[in-house]
């Protein structure tokens, strides 16, 4: 069918194919067509609608959430005027199915599995791409803010721009971590184990985990860092992931591929960075690999930090 309705919204998902049904449209009460797919579309066969058009690919490389904040917008519109809204794509089944399973994720606060069977009840067949179930997940993390300041998006972002410099050899300008802005939800800091020089504080550091949790000790880490660990690494880690700080940024801005990194007060060697991932002492793969090591650096306690 080109398209379905989805339970307790005024929301439908279709296909393109859907557009040229304009009795079926009107028979549905549509008042609101929102396309995401790539091209242009007939002006006739949304001219009788309040139409918008996001151009995004059905593909792995696409930043689906950055288009989230105006989809929300303009779906909550549709439904707070009392219309009706046609969320359309090619098929209907993955790049339209995201945007309505976003929606309906802020909407209710509830997880993208508990969003995604909701719209499947309507519509059977949808099912995001593998990176739009990943955006979709981060959402959820993010507790659906995709502002600058959300460590989901931001990194889902620099691991694309890493894996770009990886499949074109060459390195990407980072975007570096303003730790100030994220002052009061850091609880350790990383020192200098020679120096005690401030290195990062929690905020910036990437959690990961070991990948099948070979030691049971290591799979009970999870990546909220809480006051009651003696470590915020899993004990077979040896590395601590860090997002680019500012004191990294020279060193970043050579534009090689991989390095190393030397403390910015006493010039130890306590760290390198590869853009296309390294793999941790616990087997986890992170992309990138900016990296700390464990043993040259101490976890402070930092007792401002909220409980
Ligand atoms: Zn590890
Ligand atoms: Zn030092």
């Amino acid at each position: 069918m080109a398209m379905h309705k989805i339970p307790d919204y005024n929301i439908y998902i279709g296909t393109s194919f859907a557009l040229h049904g304009q009795k079926a449209l009107a028979d549905a009460g549509v008042t609101h067509i929102l396309s995401a797919l790539r091209g242009n579309i007939d002006s006739k066969l949304v001219s009788s609608f309040k139409h918008m058009h996001i151009q995004v690919d059905d593909d792995d490389d696409e930043d689906m959430l950055q288009y989230f904040d105006q989809s929300n917008a303009f779906i909550d519109e549709a439904l707070s005027s009392g219309g009706t809204i046609l969320v359309h794509c090619i098929a209907g089944i993955s790049r339209s199915a995201t945007l309505v399973i976003a929606y309906i994720m802020q909407d209710r606060r509830i997880s993208f599995e508990e969003a995604w069977s909701l719209v499947q009840e309507g519509r059977p067949i949808v099912n995001p791409n593998d990176s739009f179930k990943e955006q979709l997940a981060i959402y959820e993390q993010d507790e659906f803010d995709v502002s600058a300041s959300s460590p989901g998006y931001r990194r889902w972002k620099l691991k694309k721009a890493a894996e770009l410099a990886a499949a074109s050899g060459t390195a990407p300008l980072p975007t570096i971590y303003s730790e100030e802005k994220a002052a009061g939800n850091s609880t350790v800091e990383l020192r200098c184990k020679k120096c005690r020089c401030p290195l990062a504080q929690s905020s910036a550091i990437i959690p990961h985990l070991p990948p099948s949790a070979s030691s049971r000790y290591d799979a009970g880490y999870k990546s909220k860092i809480g006051p009651s660990m003696v470590s915020v690494l899993a004990p077979s880690c040896m590395h601590y992931f860090l997002d680019p700080v500012r004191w990294m940024q020279p060193e970043l801005e050579n534009g090689d591929l991989d390095g190393k990194f030397d403390c910015p007060k006493c010039k130890t060697k306590i760290g390198s960075y590869r853009w296309q991932g390294m793999k941790c002492t616990c087997g986890a793969w992170v992309t990138p690999g900016i990296s700390i090591q464990r043993g040259r650096v101490d976890e402070i306690r930092l007792f401002t930090a909220k409980a």
